[in-house]
């Protein structure tokens, strides 16, 4: 009698879960990355090299990069600071738990467009494992007032 399945040599098993969807095994797959930056938020983590806390997350809607900054705003100089070092930066949007971030400078690409200045906007600093340029803590932003009058329409 022949033995259907040959339960002596199971299949090895794989190294994700089964539930995980479809969907993400194919991010993953075509990425590299992680699905937990999917939806382009900024995320803490620490840096994988100097276990410092960071900020970690996609840099544009499409075509972008992965970009870890330091958590702390920048003024004007160590903005400049940056530039000369070659160390990209980025701005900074949204409240915590919901950051994104924006290039600003990226070392060896000319970003079209003007930037406003530190001083009216959050600028960060690509995080280099070395001490942080900026030392500031970043601002906490209140989210934006809900609107309670009538409907618009
Ligand atoms: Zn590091």
């Amino acid at each position: 009698m022949t033995a259907l399945f040959d339960l002596d040599n199971p299949t090895p098993a794989t190294r994700r879960d089964p539930s995980t969807p479809a969907w993400v095994i194919a991010f993953e797959t075509r990425t590299g990355a992680t699905a937990t930056l999917a939806g382009g938020r900024a995320i803490p983590r620490p840096c994988s090299s100097c276990r410092a806390w960071t900020l970690t997350g996609y840099d544009a809607p499409l075509i972008a990069d992965t970009a870890t900054v330091d958590p702390y705003a920048a003024t004007p100089l160590q903005e400049a600071a940056a530039l000369i070092l070659a160390v990209a930066t980025y701005q900074l949007w949204g409240t915590p738990g919901r950051y994104h971030l924006t290039p600003r400078h990226l070392p060896g690409l000319r970003i079209l467009g003007h930037h406003p200045p530190a001083t009216h906007v959050t600028v960060v600093i690509a995080h280099t494992c070395r001490p942080p340029l900026a030392t500031q803590p970043l601002p906490a932003l209140r989210p934006s007032p809900r609107y309670d009058g009538p409907p618009p329409f």
